[in-house]
């Protein structure tokens, strides 16, 4: 993969960057702007080097149509802030607007398309259509940064064509992810223990089997513990289960069982009558939910154990909140994972959009983890083992 610094003198060049700008909102209100603050060094890098920075970056699921509701205004303003410069928001992504945006630039200086997935191109299943919209982009730039690290496992125009029809590099945000990656797959110091929480369920089934091999114990809390609580036979009432994962899963605990791996599941579970802030909690045994109630948190003697797991490794990857960790009276099992990573003697990452936004909130700082990762999905299918489309195409 090239660096920035391969791509010769940018002086007075159009660069174009894919940033990951991806944040939660709430109203016009940024919740937690961690990948905006994790875009701000190649972007000054930039910068001083000379460049017209031209970024390109999504916000939520907009399909393909403009929709105000999506656009990347917060995440401009809070980058300006961030930069202490100004970003210029084009109306359009490859419109007149943007085209009149770029004219403007000069070097140093900063300016944002609009949200790329307005354009129907751009997430595109049609190689043409994507690589239409890619044409557009590149036109728009002279070299292509690709820093957009929560995107490169997305087959886009911004993320995958744009690279081939432009000179390219990785950003120092990919670079940084791609190498903690790296440690976590080649040589990750032992004991290695994964865990595993959150509500894609299906999604993150499927990296457990690579898992198994690499890491030395599984530890699964958040909304899958229940498809594996179900695969040993127990009642799971109304919470979230995905019933044809559940072979799938007995398979992973046979699996594990015969070579010598562990997986460690909740033993108590904090339950519910319904998903509220304010519902009548109670905690029961792993083994006797009531069929009527949800669970929404491992439970206190579960977290002690996850704890004591975590805190003894010397590489932890962490995906996933415990339990509703929205929710103040179901965030304990996330705090007390939290807690233990920030205690391990080696590397501890934490990876995934909601993960790293629940440890903020639950008042961590970004210096007690080893890594917190933008990509929650990426680094997963970098862990299962896949080709990344977004990385292999920055490969020659
Ligand atoms: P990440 O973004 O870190 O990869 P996910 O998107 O997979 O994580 O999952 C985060 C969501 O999972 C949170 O909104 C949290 O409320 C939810 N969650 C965790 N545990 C449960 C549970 N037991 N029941 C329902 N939702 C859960
Ligand atoms: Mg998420």
């Amino acid at each position: 993969m090239k660096s920035v610094t391969d791509l010769g003198d940018l002086r007075g060049r159009r660069v174009l960057v894919r940033c990951d700008l991806n944040v939660p909102l709430d109203g016009d209100t940024i919740t937690d702007d961690g990948r905006i603050r994790a875009s701000v060094p190649t972007v000054n890098q930039l910068r001083e080097a000379g460049a017209k920075v031209i970024i390109l970056a999504h916000l939520g699921r907009p399909k393909g149509k403009v929709n105000s509701e999506f656009s990347l205004a917060p995440a401009a303003r809070r980058l300006s802030e961030l930069l202490d410069a100004e970003v210029t928001l084009a109306d359009d992504v490859v419109g007149e607007s943007a085209r009149a945006t770029v004219d403007a630039l000069d070097d140093g200086q900063v300016a944002m398309l609009e949200n790329v997935r307005f354009e129907p191109g751009e997430e595109s299943k049609d190689d043409a259509e994507r690589s239409e919209l890619a044409d557009k982009y590149a036109a728009l730039g002279e070299v292509f940064v690709s820093n957009g690290f929560g995107v490169v496992h997305r087959k886009q125009a911004s993320v995958y064509d744009l690279a081939s029809k432009l000179p390219s590099a990785a950003g120092g945000l990919v670079e940084a992810e791609v190498e903690v990656l790296r440690k976590l797959t080649s040589d990750a110091a032992r004991p290695y223990v994964v865990v595993l929480g959150g509500a894609k369920v299906s999604d993150k089934l499927n990296v457990i089997a690579n898992l198994i091999r690499t890491a030395d114990t599984l530890v699964i809390g958040g909304g899958m513990v229940f498809t594996f609580l179900a695969a040993q036979g127990h009642e799971v009432g109304t919470s979230l289960l995905e019933s044809d994962q559940i072979d799938a899963v007995k398979g992973y605990l046979d699996e594990a069982a015969s070579g010598g791996k562990q997986i460690i599941l909740p033993t108590d579970i904090v339950v519910a009558p319904e998903f509220k802030a304010d519902a009548p909690a109670t905690v029961v045994g792993a083994d006797e939910m009531p069929a009527d109630q949800m669970g929404l948190d491992i439970g206190p003697e579960s977290s002690e154990r996850f704890a004591a797991v975590i805190e003894k490794a010397h590489t932890v990857f962490w995906n996933g909140p415990m339990g509703v960790a929205e929710m103040e009276a179901f965030a304990k099992g996330t705090r007390a994972v939290a807690e233990a990573l920030t205690k391990v003697d080696g590397l501890s990452v934490v990876g995934g959009g909601d993960s790293a936004a629940a440890v903020r909130d639950l008042g961590f700082a970004d210096e007690d983890f080893g890594h917190i990762s933008t990509g929650g999905g990426a680094s997963l299918e970098y862990l299962e083992g896949k080709d990344l489309p977004g990385l292999s195409v920055l490969a020659d």
